[in-house]
């Protein structure tokens, strides 16, 4: 052993009742729901360049470079987000609850999201008939915001699989809210040429 040797959690993924623990879930499950997503997909017309970034906890670097390089005209992060459903929640520290969907982001401490895309996702859940909730992170940031500011700015928003447990080896997500931002990102990529996000 060196310093600076990697080590990891030894910790298999187990299913729990409704949901799924294990370690890593962020952002593993943001990879999961990207690929999903990709094979739900029908018809599109928008260019999509999928990325799995590196080293969004420590400044969000991998997005930053991803953005740089892509250019894209709009991103959409993946990220899980706080489950509050826990003692210690409740009213507005709740942020969002297991089993209750996909969690559309309207800001956290990395990133205000363009508000017609917040429209946009909200349109289509509600349309589609997709369970969601609205996310409100008073800390903590997402890969949107390493690429918000890139190029004169790009309207930005973030997709959050709801979690309890977040950066513990046991990490919880409900399969029902997964699924649930599957089908959202997929419909959405279906019509994503249709997005006006000028403000
Ligand atoms: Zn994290």
């Amino acid at each position: 052993m060196r310093i600076g040797d990697y080590v990891t959690m030894d910790r298999t993924l187990e299913r729990v009742g409704d949901g799924y623990v294990g370690k890593a879930m962020d952002d593993r499950i943001g990879v999961f729901v990207m690929l999903e997503a990709l094979r739900a997909m029908e018809r599109h017309e928008a260019t999509i360049h999928a990325a799995a970034t590196s080293q969004e906890e420590v400044g969000l670097r991998g997005a930053t470079a991803s953005g740089s390089a892509l250019e894209p005209t709009v991103v959409v992060a993946l990220d899980i987000t706080i489950a509050m459903d826990i003692p210690g929640g409740g009213g507005e520290n709740t942020i969002t609850e297991l089993g209750k969907g996909a969690a559309i982001k309207i800001m956290d401490s990395s990133l205000i999201c363009n508000p017609k895309l917040i429209e946009h996702f909200r349109q289509i859940a509600e349309r589609e008939g997709i369970s969601h909730q609205m996310e409100i992170l008073p800390q903590g940031g997402t890969d949107a915001g390493g690429v918000q500011r890139l190029h004169g700015g790009i309207p930005s928003i973030t997709l959050s699989i709801p979690c309890r447990y977040v950066h513990t080896p046991n990490e919880m997500v409900n399969a029902s809210d997964v699924q649930a931002c599957i089908d959202l990102l997929a419909r959405y990529l279906e019509e994503a040429h249709t997005g006006d996000y000028t403000l």
